[in-house]
């Protein structure tokens, strides 16, 4: 194939517009929601509805000069590069970015899976000749088990710890109302209590038309009443005064990097869930090799495992080795 238009920045050559930009530019197209990949201060975002009200939820309402909307499967001709937004399958909103332009079709995924999620659009694969693609779990170790089973695991816990609460780690976007979802799906139907830093994401998300079933603020409950019952709290919350308050807390973390038992321990985390909202690593090598595309850019992750699985496929791969984070850590995994 020609010389891509894409660089290796993620900047549409031939409109000088940035896809998920780290540092404030004047066109972005944002992927998705998570403060790693949608970050304030852009001149003209382009996005989903969904991203857009996820963006103004957590940056104000102007928190870029100027916002377009647009909807899944609807190609947007912008100076000549025809752009096409189709669900990624990883948070509310989230979309892979379709390029075309004299010929060649790009493929930039953002973050995505392809798991059913009720409360993410599902996944949808789109051939391209460039595909580049996230690998946050880029290796064989990574091999996501269901994540019903994990609900299971975690029912059964409440089950048999009447007495203490069970406070889950989530992160505020995502995974949160993935983890109420997973909950109301398997049948458990009672108040979820949800730490402050939930309530907007969660309200926003039931806006969107995602039913998450009755939550409580878990502010001005007594003690007692969180016996038996399951609280979803940012991570950074269970090691702080926050879940000292819940009686005897059962601590859990809802991630894909539970099935690295040394993190959940470090953590101290007593119930790993292993929960992700990225492609594990069949899902990830599934999917490069149905887009059919030949050459193949590996960014935000554990790129030279992929590249090498790529290469031994035939294909031409690279890792474009972004500096995407700022301010630390991935969101949402
Ligand atoms: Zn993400
Ligand atoms: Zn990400």
């Amino acid at each position: 194939m020609a010389q891509p238009f894409l660089d290796r920045d993620l900047r549409v050559k031939p409109i000088n517009a940035w896809i998920d930009p780290p540092r404030p530019q004047g066109r972005a197209i944002i992927t998705h929601g998570h403060s790693d990949h949608a970050r304030p201060g852009h001149g003209a975002v382009l996005a989903t509805p969904d991203t857009i009200a996820i963006m103004q939820e957590r940056y104000g309402p102007d928190c870029a000069g100027s916002f377009q909307a647009l909807d899944y499967r609807t190609p947007l001709d912008v100076d000549g590069v025809t752009v096409t937004l189709y669900p990624a399958g990883h948070i509310l909103g989230s979309a892979q970015v379709l390029l075309e332009h004299e010929g060649q079709r790009i493929v930039v995924t953002g973050d995505y899976k392809r798991l059913p999620d009720r409360t993410a659009q599902a996944f949808e694969l789109v051939e391209c000749d460039l595909l580049v693609t996230e690998a946050t779990f880029g290796l064989p170790v990574f091999q996501h088990p269901d994540p019903q089973t994990e609900v299971v695991r975690l029912l059964r816990s409440v089950e048999a710890f009447p007495e203490r609460a069970h406070v889950i780690g989530c992160y505020a976007l995502g995974k949160a109302q993935r983890m109420i979802s997973l909950l109301r799906e398997a049948g458990y139907d009672v108040p979820i209590y949800l730490h402050g830093a939930m309530l907007s994401l969660c309200a926003l998300y039931e806006e969107r038309g995602i039913a998450l079933g009755e939550l409580r603020h878990a502010l001005d409950v007594p003690k007692e009443q969180f016996a038996g019952q399951i609280v979803i709290a940012p991570p950074s919350a269970l090691k702080d005064r926050w879940s000292r308050r819940l009686p005897d807390p059962v601590l859990c973390m809802a991630s894909g990097w539970m099935s690295v038992k040394q993190r959940a321990r470090q953590s101290g985390v007593e119930l790993p869930l292993v929960i992700s909202d990225h492609a594990d690593w069949n899902e990830l090598r599934q999917t490069i090799a149905d887009t059919g595309a030949h050459k193949i850019w590996v960014t935000h992750g554990a790129e030279e495992a992929l590249v090498y699985h790529c290469r031994q496929q035939g294909l031409e791969a690279e890792p474009l080795n972004i500096q995407a984070f700022e301010e630390g850590e991935e969101e949402g995994d």
